[in-house]
């Protein structure tokens, strides 16, 4: 039996691993930090030519990537897309849900169509590829799931739909690390805070706010001074999935430069 208290190895067992909405942003991040990290890594995105990018940066440095178009809300093309991932990368036992979307109103304004996207994307997305991936990690006997939650989890202003879908994650993550705990699986989420993507230059954008402006009064509010970036949430996501990270699950680690709860 394999003593736990044992220092491990620095490198872990290459493995396949999917991260969805690696095309830009925090997935691009993460993908590139797993490859580095010596895992094969399926770039998961809308539209397969986007992963491009991320296909080509992890290749140049010598990781190994597959580029794979698949829309995370749609149950036939997630299940599609985690075998065509587990015939030509292999089984795959790593999983970053990370894939989202924005469609912020206040409540009063808010359309059906904007709260669904946003449920479909987040929730139904990481529901459907967790049970899509989770039949290769038991068969293993590991896995590690990684859920993108967000600080908007606590609640905020303009974001009825994202906030639900984000403290979603949250109980959804917590749901999936007791249930395949037993199967060497675990399960944590990933609460980022202010990180300087494409989705915060939409959202200045569509404040009509200055982006540098509006970086620089989220700056104001965050205690360690600086903006985050998507290396720092891949840094979390790189701990989470190590094998020696096996006895952290169900938890929700705050990435925001100071305390939230
Ligand atoms: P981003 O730059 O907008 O990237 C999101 C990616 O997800 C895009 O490539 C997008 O594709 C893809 N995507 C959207 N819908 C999809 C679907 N149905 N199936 C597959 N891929 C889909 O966002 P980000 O800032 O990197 O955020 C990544 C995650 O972190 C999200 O879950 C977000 O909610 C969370 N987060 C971000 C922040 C932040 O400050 N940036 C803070 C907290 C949490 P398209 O380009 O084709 O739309």
């Amino acid at each position: 039996m394999t003593d736990p208290t044992a220092s491990t190895s620095a490198l872990d067992t290459p493995r396949t691993a999917i991260v969805t909405g690696a095309a830009r942003g925090i997935g691009a991040a993460v993908a590139a930090r797993l490859a580095a990290d010596g895992h094969a890594v399926a770039v998961v995105d809308l539209d397969e030519t986007a992963c491009a990018d991320t296909v080509a940066a992890i290749a140049k440095a010598g990781g190994k990537a597959l580029a794979v178009g698949c829309d995370v809300s749609v149950e036939e093309q997630v299940a599609a897309a985690v075998e065509r991932i587990a015939v030509e990368l292999g089984a795959p036992t790593i999983l970053v849900n990370n894939a989202g979307i924005l469609r912020d109103n206040l409540l009063f304004k808010m359309t059906v169509g904007d709260w669904d996207a946003v449920m479909n994307v987040h929730l139904r997305g990481a529901f459907l590829m967790s049970r899509a991936a989770q039949k290769h990690m038991v068969d293993a006997g590991f896995g590690r799931i990684v859920n993108l939650s967000s600080t908007s989890a606590l609640g905020n202003r303009g974001q009825a739909n994202y906030a639900a879908a984000k403290a979603g994650m949250q109980g959804f993550t917590k749901t999936l690390a007791i249930e395949l705990g037993k199967f060497g699986v675990t399960a944590n989420a990933i609460a980022p805070g202010f990180i300087e993507t494409d989705m915060t230059k939409a959202t200045a954008a569509r404040m009509g706010v200055d982006f540098d402006v509006f970086r620089e009064v989220a700056i104001s509010q965050i205690p360690v001074g600086r903006s985050g970036k998507p290396e720092d949430i891949a840094a979390v996501a790189a701990f989470l999935v190590r094998e020696d990270a096996g006895f952290v699950s169900g938890q929700v680690i705050y990435a925001a430069g100071g305390p939230k709860d």
